[in-house]
């Protein structure tokens, strides 16, 4: 059936392997760079063409949405792309939805469930705990994280709490679990715990799913959690028809309940798993891999691994100390734009990587100083911006009027006469009657507890979003649904009835209304775009754009020439020719910040050992990105909370084993920011 020398070029002896090996379950455990990914395209497109393997029964799981777009065009260039279509690459929790919505019935949800994202589910914490410490909300929010990723349901929560925190944590899960249902929505984690407990408990649905996933490929498995791995396991059955890869050494998301023991668990789980190495490296040159693997040995291993690369020596590394952050955002946006100039290169060879986002402002006003475009990932999301979360909330009311976070938002939002009180009575009704408040408004029994006059406008608002309801696809009882309406007319007409607009230069200065409205502008273009491209219905348009995490707050579909910006967690899977990486000190790189860990049981917990050696991974993660170049920098002091506070440079800078000569001595280093300037205009000057 299959010759391996239909295999194309372009794989080394092991990847062959890897990509031609279909006798069972096999793991591919390799170091960054090495080609785990394109063993994952390359056996897709393996698979379809030369196995007889149709696209709708091959699924590809990846970490982020971006990565999933990536490989579904790798795929496309390997294959014709009509034997493409149909493929399932996405991420698990994309898949969870999908699911989830087509064996909604089954997991008791409506199929137009919300997803609710982390800004909702905070609110409902606040509102059960009944408190503004902000530390504690994270830390309850957090810990019912990890109990749903870790599959423990409330009783269980309850029965091993240790403390009278974790008690009260475990009661507000129960409660938590209890809202979301009565708002028919589900938070990020139900995604995948949701799915992967209706595929244990219901045979139905697992035999369905288990014969529709002839062939399932896992990227960066090493940062699987026990729901995922339980998907996993349910998913592909005993037929076990997977290929996972993974990286120990990239572990970097066991905060969030990822454990490295799913890579131990699939070599007993299924002993007769093929485990498979990879070793040269085709991404970096051997500077950058050296110093990689300099800092990674420090850690602790699994197994032997020895990353080699015949992409030559390459430049040397250079490590500039700063005096603060300021003058490190100028110098990497100066050094970026010489370096272009003097490489000929584009703006998108560029990358600047930092721990966390806090670090991004400073870097992006250098950047638009001297006029460098940038594209950021895993900053503050286009889709957290209160213009866009007010538009999206009246989208989801639409789909599901159970969604009392959005029908709170939207009833308010324009203002339209809904005050407070008329907002809290009928909070109180609903709950009474456990209706959500959609349903409340239309209930006789209100009229004993609101005025005419505040019914009024509820009733004007509830029966609108009726009619959108009803325009979009959405039968109402007795009648059968209509022909839905295409989504793109839908949002322009919505967007004129409730004459947003106005509401935004009625409520604020020109100048902010105009971007807020250019913002709004942008999301409902983006919008109709997807509804044309991929056919969706304004009820899957909702559920799609909740799944714009945390991971990639970008929604650009196309890559533009800009220098990317972003944290070294969502950098995963990535490369760029040219990396900066910014704030490597002590403190930051390793993160030690007290302030987003405090109080958190799950952080606390962890030993101090453990957190260096993820953070160690994490900086792996950084230098592995580059390809040809790489820059750190850190600071002598910087900012915190008003404070200079002095810095050392990271361990993880000695580890790197560069020697004390000055590797690459930033030749600059002694000049100001002015002179840096006055530098870079006359070599700019030069130019032309
Ligand atoms: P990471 O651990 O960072 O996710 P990875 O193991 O997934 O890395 P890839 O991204 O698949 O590595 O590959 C790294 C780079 O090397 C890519 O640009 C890829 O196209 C290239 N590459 C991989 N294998 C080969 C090969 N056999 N020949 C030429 N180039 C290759
Ligand atoms: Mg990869």
């Amino acid at each position: 059936m299959t010759t391996p020398n239909s295999v194309p070029a372009g794989l080394n002896p092991a990847q062959r392997e890897a990509v031609l090996y279909l006798d069972g379950p096999s793991l591919v455990l390799a170091g960054a760079g090495s080609g785990k990914t394109r063993v994952i395209t390359q056996k897709m497109a393996y698979l379809l063409r030369d196995c007889g393997y149709m696209a709708r029964n091959i699924v590809a799981l990846t970490f982020t949405n971006k990565a999933a777009r990536e490989m579904d065009e790798r795929v496309k260039t390997l294959v014709d792309p009509k034997m493409a279509k149909g493929l399932i690459i996405s991420t698990f929790h994309s898949l969870g939805v999908r699911l989830l919505r087509e064996e909604a019935r089954n997991a008791g949800l409506k199929p137009q469930f919300s997803i609710l994202d982390a800004d909702d589910a905070m609110a409902i914490i606040q509102e059960m705990l009944a408190t503004t410490d902000k530390g504690r909300l994270r830390a309850v929010q957090s810990a019912i994280s990890l109990w749903k990723n870790g599959l423990v349901d409330p009783d269980e929560a309850e029965r091993t709490a240790a403390t009278a925190g974790e008690a009260e944590a475990a009661r507000v899960y129960r409660s938590y679990n209890a809202t979301l249902a009565a708002y028919q929505s589900v938070d990020f984690d139900d995604l995948i715990r949701i799915p992967a407990q209706l595929l244990a408990s219901n045979d139905t649905v697992r035999e369905r799913w288990q014969n529709r996933v002839r062939y399932l490929l896992v990227d960066e498995y090493q940062d699987t959690n026990v729901c995922q791995y339980q998907l996993v396991r349910l998913l592909t059955g005993p037929r076990a028809m997977f290929t996972a890869v993974g990286d120990d050494d990239q572990a970097i998301y066991a905060w969030r309940g990822a454990t490295i023991e799913n890579l131990a668990k699939l070599t007993t789980d299924y002993p007769q798993l093929k485990v498979i190495k990879l070793e040269q490296n085709y991404r970096s040159v051997q500077r950058i891999l050296a110093a990689a693997n300099s800092v990674i040995e420090r850690n602790p291993k699994l197994f032997e691994k020895k990353l080699w690369s015949d992409l030559g020596v390459g430049e040397p590394i250079v490590i500039s100390p700063m005096n603060d952050e300021e003058t490190e955002a100028q110098s990497i946006a100066m050094k970026i734009s010489a370096s272009r100039f003097e490489r000929q290169a584009s703006w998108k060879d560029f990358a600047i990587l930092y721990r966390g986002n806090h670090q991004a402002r400073i870097i992006e006003q250098a950047l638009r100083d001297l006029k460098i475009p940038y594209t950021i990932a895993g900053g503050q999301s286009f889709f957290d911006k209160a213009e866009v979360r007010d538009v999206l909330s009246y989208l989801r009311l639409i789909a599901n009027d159970a969604d009392d976070p959005a029908f709170i938002r939207a009833a308010t939002t324009p203002r339209r006469g809904i005050g407070q009180a008329t907002l809290q009575a009928l909070g109180t009704y609903a709950a009474e009657r456990e209706v959500s408040l959609f349903e409340a408004v239309f209930e006789q029994g209100l009229e004993t507890r609101l005025q005419p006059r505040q019914i009024e406008p509820l009733r004007v608002f509830t029966e609108f979003i009726q009619r959108m309801q009803w325009r979009a696809g959405r039968g109402v009882e007795g009648r059968p649904p209509p022909k839905a309406e295409p989504a793109g007319p839908l949002l322009d007409d919505l967007l004129g009835a409730i004459d947003y607009e106005r509401f935004l230069y009625d409520t604020m200065e020109e100048r902010p209304a105009q971007s807020r409205w250019h913002n709004v502008l942008e999301l409902v273009g983006w919008l109709k775009r997807k509804a044309e491209e991929d056919g969706h219905t304004l009820f899957e348009l909702v559920q799609h754009v909740a799944l714009i995490t945390m991971l990639e707050r970008q929604h650009d579909e196309e890559e533009p020439d800009a220098v990317k910006m972003s944290t070294l967690h969502a950098s995963k899977g990535l490369e760029y020719p040219h990396v900066y990486l910014a704030g490597v000190e002590e403190g930051l790189l390793p993160h030690m910040g007290k302030d987003d860990e405090e109080g958190d049981p799950a952080r606390a917990a962890e030993s101090l050992a453990a957190r260096i050696e993820e953070e160690r991974r994490l900086m792996y993660v950084g230098i592995t990105r580059a390809q040809r170049s790489l820059n750190l920098s850190w600071c002598k002091k910087r900012r915190r909370a008003r404070e200079d506070v002095v810095r050392e440079p990271s361990r993880f800078i000695e580890e790197m084993g560069l020697g004390t000569a000055p590797q690459g001595a930033d030749p600059a280093s002694h000049l100001s920011p002015k002179e840096r300037l006055g530098m870079l205009k006359a070599l700019l000057n030069k130019r032309g």
